[in-house]
């Protein structure tokens, strides 16, 4: 039996103090970890102190993005070396928003994987298709390429420390969401190309969640089906209610 894994995606938004404010509010409120990992992948800005206000909770923080590389000349860039030494748990990677306006390509992702692991952080692999790929019945074939990308060159050990995240582009903060019976079609999918990769244990174990406007009100019929195991969650995630709403619906 799979834990069920519930990541807010905040991205660029909110202020420190509606930060700081929501983590205290929601810290004590949310479901004992043995039942779901609640999860929350802030503006980097703002992690080492809900890094801090989150310890010895139920709750986790994650990043949204890092580099693949421990220390050099990247102005601009966070490490994941970094993120290790304030105790970042989880790192979003490849998230359609970074491979559509920030150049990310499979074999950073890949790089960033490997970067992960290394540093004892959780990777949150996003992969998904476009509405054309979608309507050009390309979909299997989208994910199928950047999952193998992404997972190249680990041991069967390593990817079961890995969550996958499938995102369907065109359903991420648009409102529109996948069907369950589609959505889960699409994990199964992903489930078999890591079978084909590392083996059935390591594919009946691996987290994948389904992301693309999941919200209190899908959330259930989403996580019914067989191999759909959480969600990577944006807008809904803003909110404390409806944060809590999606905890407390996972468990
Ligand atoms: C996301 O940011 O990964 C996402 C799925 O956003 P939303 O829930 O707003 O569609």
């Amino acid at each position: 039996m799979r834990k069920p894994i519930i990541a807010g995606n905040w991205k660029m938004f909110k202020t420190f103090d509606e930060a700081v404010e929501f983590t205290e509010s929601v810290r004590e409120k949310v479901p004992s970890e043995e039942k779901v990992d609640a999860v929350i992948c802030a503006p980097a800005i703002f992690l080492p102190t809900l890094v801090d206000i989150a310890m010895e909770t139920d709750l986790a923080i994650g990043a949204q993005n890092m580099h693949y590389e421990n220390e050099g000349a990247f102005t601009g860039e966070i490490s994941p070396s970094q993120l290790a030494s304030i105790n970042v748990d989880y790192v979003i990677l490849g998230h359609s928003e970074r491979r559509e306006y920030f150049n990310e390509t499979d074999e950073a992702v890949n790089k960033k994987v490997r970067a992960a692991l290394a540093n004892g952080i959780v990777p949150i692999i996003c992969c998904g298709e476009t509405l054309e790929e979608r309507e050009a019945q390309k979909t299997e074939e989208k994910v199928s390429s950047q999952i193998t990308a992404a997972l190249e060159g680990f041991t069967p050990e390593e990817v079961n420390h890995m969550v996958i995240a499938y995102e369907p582009i065109w359903a991420i903060g648009t409102g529109k969401t996948a069907t369950a019976d589609d959505a889960n079609a699409v994990c199964g999918k992903i489930r078999e190309v890591v079978e084909g990769l590392y083996g059935k244990e390591t594919a009946e174990s691996i987290r994948i969640q389904y992301g693309g406007s999941v919200k209190p009100e899908n959330i259930e019929e989403l996580l019914l089906k067989e191999h759909i195991d959480g969600a990577l969650v944006g807008g809904a995630s803003l909110d404390q209610e409806s944060y809590l709403a999606l905890l407390n619906k996972a468990q």
